[in-house]
């Protein structure tokens, strides 16, 4: 299922609860039903009436009423009428042309056409003696229209509420999240590049907030600064150690050198030296390739690219391979399936170097007398190449390792001259020269491993090279 981003649930969230409201204000609304509304008209006409009696006296012999008896007060017109059902003063509404019969205290509703009418009559008697009446008129028309208004305003207003929520809630969540998207990124991109200097660095405006997203940020940028230093210092002690290494070793290995020389020397001890000097060797493979690591790191691992006949290349190499292979006495042999005249821009001793340590590593994890078959073909603008074994093979549990820098899947063979430093090497001389290499391998069946590297430089090499020519 596709996920569904914080943006979208936070604004689902406001428009849930939104809707709800307005639900509720509808139900609300709707449960004051017209019934109800016509109940206060009518309660209203009532004591309009009722009030108006005493806006009604017998004064000089005759019978007069209040001005206040002509104005129409909430909606209510009164008229007042004598005993047979002679008008004598007040307004009747407009529309309002039927003379129903008198019913004293008793509401009526009395239909007109399409007009409806409440009608309330109530009965005074003056001071003279006689009884008049007192007739109330309000319209039920208006009072419905009124009511229907203010439904259809509200059906009207309160779903544009819920759509203003949602727009207005998805803008505030987009914004307020906008720094996340950024933190995200960064880390994204320091693991895509392995760059630990880069930063999220909030944008001043939002620093003056302070929010928990920025301190969250600020946090971030603080345990990356730690994290560069903590890997900038292991960098800088494994290249000086490295290179206080390199004097020691290279005279304890002329000095073996010198000792062999001495004809005198009992085989034993002779033996003894062999062996000093085959771990001294080790150790200065070892230096060299920590070195060319941290030169790498440190970008100071330059490309000396240049047009190279790859397909004679590798064969040499290969050739060279078989030779060391014949050596150990384990009889691997090294078949070739190698595409003539491929001509890449390559470093020389770089592309050999990957070369060695992908043959190297197949004779080794060999079976005795097995074979290990080394092929280059040209694809397109690639050159793809590789080196295959059907030897040990490198457990699933082992392969995403395999790359790391002084991995070994196979510890007890750590007594032999093996740094663990061989494929971090393949993996940065491909990927420096804009390739890639991978692997397959199945324990027990062997490992193909397959680089990819383009027969042309990048165009910015190109121009650097143009550049120096020039
Ligand atoms: P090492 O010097 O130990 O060979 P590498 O970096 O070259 O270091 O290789 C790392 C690990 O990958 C090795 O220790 C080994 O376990 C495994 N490996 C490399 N190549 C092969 C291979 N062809 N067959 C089996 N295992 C291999």
């Amino acid at each position: 299922m596709r996920r569904i981003s914080l943006k979208l649930k936070l604004t689902l969230l406001y428009t849930f609860f939104m809707a709800l409201l307005t639900c509720a204000a509808l139900a609300i609304l709707f449960s004051l039903s017209s019934r109800e509304v016509l109940t206060s008209v009518q309660s209203k006409l009532e004591r309009r009436v009722q009030e108006s009696a005493e806006e009604v006296s017998w004064r000089n012999g005759e019978v007069r009423v209040d001005s206040d008896f002509y104005s129409v007060t909430r909606d209510v017109y009164l008229s007042l009428y004598n005993e047979d059902m002679y008008f004598m003063y007040g307004r009747l509404p407009h529309g309002f042309s039927t003379q129903p019969e008198f019913s004293d205290g008793e509401l009526r509703t009395i239909r007109d056409g399409n007009l409806e009418w409440y009608v309330y009559d109530m009965s005074v008697r003056l001071s003279s003696g006689d009884v008049y009446y007192i007739r109330g008129v309000t319209s039920v028309t208006n009072a419905e229209e009124s009511f229907s208004v203010t439904i259809r305003f509200a059906m009207f207003i309160l779903p544009l509420m819920v759509a203003a929520t949602a727009v207005i809630g998805y803008r505030f969540t987009r914004r307020t999240l906008l720094p996340v998207r950024q933190i995200t990124e960064t880390v994204q991109e320091i693991r895509a590049d392995a760059d630990l200097s880069r930063r999220i660095a909030l944008p001043e405006g939002r620093g003056k907030q302070r929010d928990e997203i920025y301190v969250l940020a600020d946090t971030f940028d603080g345990m990356l600064s730690e994290l560069e230093d903590v890997f900038e210092r292991e960098k800088r002690f494994t290249s000086d150690v490295s290179h206080e290494l390199r004097t020691p070793v290279s005279v304890i290995l002329a000095q073996c050198g010198a000792l062999m020389e001495e004809e005198s020397l009992e085989p034993e001890v002779r033996e003894q030296i062999g062996l000093i000097e085959r771990k001294a060797r080790g150790m200065a493979e070892m230096i060299s390739q920590l070195l060319f690591l941290s030169r790498a790191d440190q970008g100071r691992q330059p490309l000396q690219r240049e047009r190279v006949n790859i397909s004679e290349l590798t064969e040499m190499t290969a050739e060279e391979q078989q030779m060391l292979a014949e050596s150990d006495g384990r009889g691997v042999r090294i078949v070739c399936k190698i595409q003539e005249n491929i001509f890449a821009d390559v470093d020389e001793t770089l592309y050999i170097r990957l070369l060695v340590n992908l043959i190297s590593n197949a004779v080794r994890y060999s079976h005795e007398n097995g074979e290990v078959k080394v092929g280059l073909r040209k694809e397109e603008d690639v050159a793809a190449g590789y080196v295959m074994d059907y030897g040990t093979g490198i457990s699933a549990d082992a392969l995403p390792h395999i790359w790391e820098r002084f991995y070994r899947a196979d510890q007890s063979r750590s007594e032999r001259q093996h740094s663990g430093l061989g494929l971090s090497m393949v993996k940065w001389i491909a990927e420096a020269h804009g390739g890639s290499v991978s692997v397959r391998s199945r324990e027990g069946a062997g490992s193909m491993f397959l680089f990819r590297i383009p027969l042309e430089a990048a165009d910015e090499t190109e121009n650097e090279e143009k550049s120096e020519k020039n």
